[in-house]
């Protein structure tokens, strides 16, 4: 005799509800919390998730689920709270934060998951070389020791690690691992992105062995993928390596959550979920009472800023290791390279023979431009036609390998011209500078030097970043030019000279972290320089050479600047003073956008009765129009993310995207551009 059976079902739609469905009796056995079945909605047939069974229903006459795909369920208790609390906080339903912890090793709905015997999934990293243990200094035993306690006492808690470049925080990091692995506890390690960090990764495996280890990186495919998540849910593995999907990672104990530069914008995700990784790895922490530390050389100001409230505990590493200095800073003027020689230049005279002077003692030299491409803006001198993308209305790069012109949003791209399609003239000029250009640059002032270059162009000629840090490594390359892509943890010792060919690029874009970004990109680079015996040198080209973001990184003041940039984002109530919720309406018809932002800014400003709404907008984007649609935003502030959470819900309901919109809404942004 069994009772009738019901289920509740969430889907991966932007629907907000979860369904009742009824149970047939033949499948009463096997359905459990965190399958996923197939069920009939609306007229189709489509994947849910069980997240509640029940003996009970309120609707009066449910459909049967027609089928129940896994044998295990997917997705534990913890997983299910996770989700739920990333669709309230992120604005999503259900379902699609649940897809997304998901979407990496499951194809959609498909295959059955069962547990079966395990392989190893092949990984490009070496476990070569010996574990070297350090005998901790001072800052790192003490960081170490307030961490454990916190490990030991198996407590939820979240330190800070502000730790300099080459303060060695990884060992830190180790010395974390190794106490929750006492415990019996599982990690999870995040770095920005996997393939930039193959030194890091190399220590990882070094130190724990590979079998202990899993790495979770974009370039496995769906069935590499799974058959990690197998090893991960079958206990086999206790330290996990990944990026942001790494959270959603099925481990039974975790302990400790490290989230390596946590200041990084890469964790931040662009589609839904729009989750940030350092907000939701708290929250999985918290959920499992685990340890969480955020290690970087320049905290993000929400961090910082969390830490001075005391919600997070703030632990310092103020020196680098055996007493190695920072490398001496320097700043040239580029506004009087101009006046002394007429034309625009892409190495200063003195960065030149700073460059020469090494190469001659045979120290290497990285050299950072945060720009791809030859010449980044292409026009006629006769006419004053610009090249531009027609579906996004920006300059086209242009590429010397390829000659042609790129749209670096939308990979639109044309055949260079000899003419300008305009007048016809022979009067098209190529100006602004990529690291094509300077690489072809440095070919000509060191016709005899070896000169690399990393950036997303060369990756997808040349096989791997793997490759590119090897050539380095074993002195195959004596300069590296490259974009941010080399600013992250790199430890080459060789290097004595960084140079970083103008500041301006990121200082420049129009968004309110752009003076952050650029303090934190000056002195990551910067960090590369000066970790072997040779002490470093860094100099840095700009045209705005007072302003404070370029002025403390200088000094490595990060203290100054999150006191001077903090007193700007008090004056406009910017994050980390407030939190910012961003929507976009974009369509292909600008009318449509622009009317369709209005009607919705009127909405919301009638449902936010309960209280005084800060709203700015709607206005045009500053990426006016991008991929063919026009853009027009919503930004919202307030220190209650959940209240605006259910005032747009309530504003959604009333207003109805008109045909041909589409919206995005982002809590905490990373950018709004
Ligand atoms: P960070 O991540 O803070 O930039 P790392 O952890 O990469 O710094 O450490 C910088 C270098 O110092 C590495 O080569 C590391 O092996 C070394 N190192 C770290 N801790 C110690 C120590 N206690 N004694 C000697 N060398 C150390
Ligand atoms: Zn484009």
């Amino acid at each position: 005799m069994s009772s009738k059976k019901y289920v509740q079902v969430a889907v991966n739609l932007p629907l907000n509800d979860v369904f009742d469905y009824s149970v047939p009796e033949n499948l009463q056995d096997s359905i459990e919390i965190g399958k996923r079945v197939w069920i009939p909605f609306r007229n189709r047939t489509i994947v849910g998730f069980i997240v509640n069974i029940s003996d009970h229903t309120t609707i009066p006459r449910t459909r049967d689920i027609k089928e129940i795909i896994d044998q295990v369920p997917l997705l534990s208790e913890e997983m299910l709270l996770l989700t739920r609390w990333m669709a309230d906080y992120y604005f999503c339903s259900w379902g699609e934060a649940i897809e997304a912890a998901v979407a990496g090793p499951f194809k959609k709905g498909k295959t059955s998951v069962r547990l079966r015997e395990s392989t190893d999934a092949s990984s490009e990293i070496k476990e070569t070389g010996v574990a070297i243990e350090h005998v901790l200094t001072t800052h790192q035993n003490s960081a170490l020791s307030q961490i454990n306690k916190c490990l030991m006492d198996e407590t939820f808690g979240v330190f800070l690690l502000h730790g300099i470049t080459a303060s060695g925080k990884t060992e830190v990091y180790f010395g974390a691992i190794d106490q929750a692995l006492k415990k019996n506890k599982e990690a999870i390690v995040f770095v920005p992105e996997i393939a930039l960090t193959p030194q890091t990764l190399e220590r990882f495996i070094i130190r724990f062995g590979k079998k202990k280890v899993a790495i979770i990186h974009s370039r496995l495919s769906k069935g590499e993928k799974f058959l990690e998540w197998q090893r991960i849910k079958q206990g086999e593995v206790k330290i996990v390596i990944g990026a942001r999907s790494a959270i959603f990672s099925p481990l039974k104990n975790l302990g400790l959550i490290v989230v390596d530069e946590e200041h990084e914008n890469t964790y931040k995700q662009e589609d839904i979920p729009r989750y940030h990784l350092v907000h939701t790895a708290i929250k999985r922490a918290k959920i499992s009472k685990a340890t969480v530390i955020l290690g970087s050389a320049t905290p993000s100001l929400e961090s910082t800023y969390a830490s001075r409230k005391n919600d997070i505990k703030f632990i310092d590493l103020p020196e680098r290791i055996k007493g190695r200095d920072l490398p001496v800073v320097q700043v040239i003027d580029m506004r009087g390279q101009r006046k002394r020689t007429k034309h625009l230049q892409v190495l200063s005279k003195l960065l030149e023979d700073y460059i020469a002077k090494c190469l001659k003692n045979k120290e290497q030299i990285i050299l950072f431009l945060n720009r791809r491409g030859f010449s980044t803006y292409v026009h006629c001198s006769k006419c004053g036609y610009i090249m531009q993308c027609p579906h996004c209305n920006i300059a086209l790069v242009y590429h010397y390998d390829e000659k042609r012109l790129l749209c670096h949003h939308c990979s639109y791209h044309i055949k260079s011209h000899e003419l300008c399609p305009q007048c016809n003239g022979n009067y098209v000029r190529y100006s602004g500078t990529g690291t094509q250009k300077v690489e072809s640059e440095l070919h000509r002032l060191f016709p005899n030097a070896k000169i690399g270059r990393m950036d997303s162009d060369a990756l997808k000629k040349k096989a791997s970043h793997f490759e590119i840090f090897d050539d380095f490594k074993t002195r195959k390359i004596d300069i590296l030019i490259g974009t941010q892509m080399l600013a992250k943890g790199l430890d080459f010792p060789n290097v004595t000279l960084v140079g970083v060919i103008s500041a301006d690029v990121t200082l420049n874009l129009p968004d309110f972290r752009a003076s952050e970004r650029t303090f934190s990109l000056l002195t990551q680079v910067a960090g590369r320089a000066g970790r072997g015996e040779t002490a470093g040198k860094v100099i840095i080209q700009t045209y705005t050479p007072d302003h404070y973001a370029i002025q403390c990184a200088i000094k490595h003041d990060y203290n100054d600047f999150y006191e001077q940039e903090m007193v700007f984002r008090k004056q406009l109530e910017l994050p980390p003073y407030a939190h910012m919720i961003s929507i976009v309406l974009r369509s292909k018809e600008e009318e449509k956008a622009m009317a369709g932002a209005q009607a919705l800014a009127k909405v919301i400003n009638q449902e936010s009765k309960a209280f005084k709404i800060n709203m700015l907008g709607p206005s045009v984007m500053p990426v006016a129009k991008l991929r063919g649609f026009y853009r027009y935003g919503i930004i919202i502030k307030d220190k209650d993310v959940y209240r605006i959470n259910d005032l747009l819900r309530k504003a959604f309901k009333k207003w109805k995207t008109p045909s041909k919109v589409k919206v995005a809404v982002d809590v905490d942004p990373s950018m709004v551009v």
